[in-house]
């Protein structure tokens, strides 16, 4: 029998209101049942926001440098378990064990940057304009925020979220991926055996339009974090405009690296193999899109599908793989189809394009690259989320940059050159939140923000400090000492 797990509602592991439960498989073997979950509707969502008030009220009261230290002990814990955990997150979410223990990493190095901010926490002061009156700005923590996650980081992206919340002093009603509520148990174990009082923490797994949208439209929640899709996201982003609520979005991408004819082939091959069909393709800043210089097009090509022809798929928790599988069934054929589209589009299939063979237990799909892309095209354009590479040629670095430019996300880019002026052009020109100079689209740092423009998100950031910001309230404080009524831009001084 496979164990069931439960929501984490008011300090108490819970089934669901009338017990609903889902199950969940490994997508490299359907045959690998993981366990039940607990399927929320509105009525856990419920509980759970009424719990979080009550944990707010708490948790908002302790100094944030002891808040600090129930986030460095969680951190600590992490890295006991971190082998434990990437084992279970391939199982769940099949990328290969090193990206795994990659996810965990960050999880532990946003932990102990969010411990450091408890001492930090920085605001602003600035002169009055009046005689003997002082300002300055505290930050205070905001309410009970929704958090609203993906599968593709089971534990990275959740940290980027909680621990920031959690630090500000704020209680978290989390809403994880329905394919990765394993790894959400995981991570609010560790929390609360942190030392994070329960009710500041609050899990109600499940599915989207049953437990996520009545968290996201709840009056008592202070606002969302959310990562995901654009569709959703902006949907969200609706819900939370008219309620009036603050919502911070990441959204998707459609990633590109350009590489000019001075490049170094060898580095950018190595780098468009691992941005491209890294975590299968399935990261918001995967590469999806390769554009090559004209006179570097045809020996890039010939290396690429060479090399990504060879790659081992195989479950991501065997020794030598280095492509796991699709997350689920329909991604895979979300993949199909635009596979399929690409082909009647008019461009060219140079490797991959179909099921491997002998790997039928899971949802894999082989490496694939197209060439002979032109802008417009759909595969160009759209987020597949899949191990599809769309390879555009241009003939300048001005028509490399327009066609960088020529889409609706603007999360990452890269360039390889060798030329510093045209790297800095690059860095100047590229509409994105995120550019890569000589480096993959892929491998953000915990400690610098992250986020796209255009499409892809809606101006915050996650990541380094820009977060906090989003998590607290500021207070503006004057104190007036002068002993007399002074009224701002009426009682000027003069010189005497
Ligand atoms: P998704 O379908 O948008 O789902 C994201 C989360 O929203 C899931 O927890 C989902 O629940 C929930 N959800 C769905 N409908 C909802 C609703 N009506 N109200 C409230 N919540 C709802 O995205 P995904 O397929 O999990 O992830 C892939 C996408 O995420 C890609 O577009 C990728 O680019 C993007 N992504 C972006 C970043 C970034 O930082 N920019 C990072 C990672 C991923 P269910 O699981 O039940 O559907
Ligand atoms: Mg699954």
């Amino acid at each position: 029998m496979a164990k069931s797990y439960k929501n984490f509602i008011a300090g108490e592991w819970v089934a669901a209101e009338g017990g609903a439960s889902y199950e969940n498989r490994n997508p490299a073997d359907h045959g690998d049942q993981i366990g039940t979950f607990a399927a929320s509707g509105p009525g856990d969502v419920d509980r759970a926001i009424a719990s979080a008030l009550e944990g707010f009220r708490m948790w908002s009261r302790v100094p944030a440098p002891r808040r600090g230290e129930a986030l460095k002990r969680a951190g600590d814990i992490m890295t006991e378990k971190k082998e434990e955990l990437a084992d279970g997150m391939t199982r769940e979410m099949g990328k290969p064990l090193v990206e795994t223990r990659g996810d965990v990493q960050e999880a532990i190095d946003t932990a102990y940057y969010a411990a450091s901010e408890g001492r930090r926490l920085f605001s602003h002061t600035a002169p009055s304009e009046l005689p003997d009156k002082a300002g300055f700005v505290l930050r205070r923590p905001a309410g009970v925020f929704g958090i609203v996650t993906p599968w593709n980081f089971p534990i990275a992206v959740p940290s980027w979220k909680i621990f920031p919340a959690l630090l500000c002093g704020n209680a978290v009603v989390w809403k994880p991926a329905q394919d990765t509520p394993w790894s959400a148990v995981q991570f609010v174990e560790i929390l609360v055996e942190a030392g994070v009082p329960p009710k500041a923490v609050q899990l109600v797994t499940g599915f989207g339009s049953e437990a996520g949208a009545p968290l996201v439209a709840d009056e008592r929640i202070t606002g969302v974090s959310f990562t995901g899709s654009t569709e959703v996201g902006c949907r969200i982003a609706g819900v939370c405009g008219a309620n009036g609520k603050r919502v911070s979005l990441e959204m998707g991408g459609k990633n590109a690296q350009l590489v000019m004819d001075d490049a170094d082939l060898e580095l950018a091959l190595e780098g468009v193999l691992w941005g491209a069909f890294g975590t299968t393709g399935q990261r918001c800043t995967a590469t999806s899109r390769l554009v090559l210089h004209d006179r570097i097009h045809d020996e890039l090509v010939g290396l690429l599908v060479e090399r990504a022809s060879k790659l081992r798929l195989g479950d991501g928790r065997k020794k030598d793989t280095e492509v796991g599988p699709l997350v689920n069934e329909d991604a895979r054929e979300k993949v199909e189809t635009y596979v399929r589209i690409g082909q009647e589009e008019g461009a060219t299939l140079r490797a991959g394009g179909r099921r491997p063979e002998g790997l039928d237990e899971g949802w894999f799909y082989e490496p694939t690259i197209f060439t002979g892309v032109t802008p417009s095209m759909r595969i160009a354009q759209e987020e597949i989320f899949g191990p599809v590479l769309s390879v555009l040629r241009v003939g300048s670095l001005d028509e490399g940059l327009e066609v960088v430019n020529g889409v609706r996300y603007g999360l990452s880019s890269s360039i390889y050159t060798r030329d510093v002026s045209r790297a800095f052009r690059a860095i100047d020109r590229i509409e994105a939140g995120i550019t890569y100079v000589n480096g993959p689209t892929i491998g953000a740092e915990a400690h610098f923000p992250f986020g796209g423009v255009k499409d892809t998100g809606n101006g915050h950031r996650e990541g380094g400090w820009p977060v906090y910001e989003f998590f607290t309230d500021m207070k503006t404080v004057y104190v007036d000492y002068s002993g007399r009524l002074q009224r701002a831009q009426i009682d000027t001084w003069s010189p005497q």
